[in-house]
């Protein structure tokens, strides 16, 4: 379940300090150290799953779950979408060094707060 040098599962457990958004029995969600916007929070599940691609069918409704606690801090944080430009927000899953994973414990990236272009880097 927990690993015991997972730098997710230490922020979990309290272990290295973090800016909590938002928490509940399965999910934690925390402002990333290094933000790429004026909202970048990490929405993780408090089970240590690798990252989604090696997420497993019984995790199907905690990886959907993410999503829906999602949108609850982006209407919190004000970053839903609206008619403004910089309305709306992105996920993010890295999977795997070559995209950009660095931490491999499963996070979903919310970023929102500016205007994005496509592709992403
Ligand atoms: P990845 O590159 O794996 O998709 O994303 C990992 C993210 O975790 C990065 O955006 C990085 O800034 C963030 N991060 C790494 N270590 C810490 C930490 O100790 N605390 C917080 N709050 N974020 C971290
Ligand atoms: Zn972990």
């Amino acid at each position: 379940m927990e690993e015991k040098d997972c730098i997710f599962c230490k922020i979990v457990r309290g272990e290295i300090p973090s800016k909590k958004v938002y928490e509940d029995e399965q999910v934690y969600a925390f402002h990333d150290i290094n933000p790429v916007a004026p909202v970048h929070v990490l929405i993780i599940p408090k089970k240590h799953i690798k990252g989604i691609h090696w997420a497993e069918e019984q995790d199907e409704a905690l990886v959907g779950h993410l999503f829906t606690v999602a949108r609850t801090i982006a209407e919190e944080l004000g970053v839903a979408p609206n008619e403004d430009a910089e309305g709306g927000y992105r996920l993010v899953f890295n999977v795997g060094k070559g995209a950009g994973q660095t931490v491999f414990h499963l996070h979903l990236h919310l970023i929102g707060g500016r205007a994005f272009t496509w592709p992403p880097g």
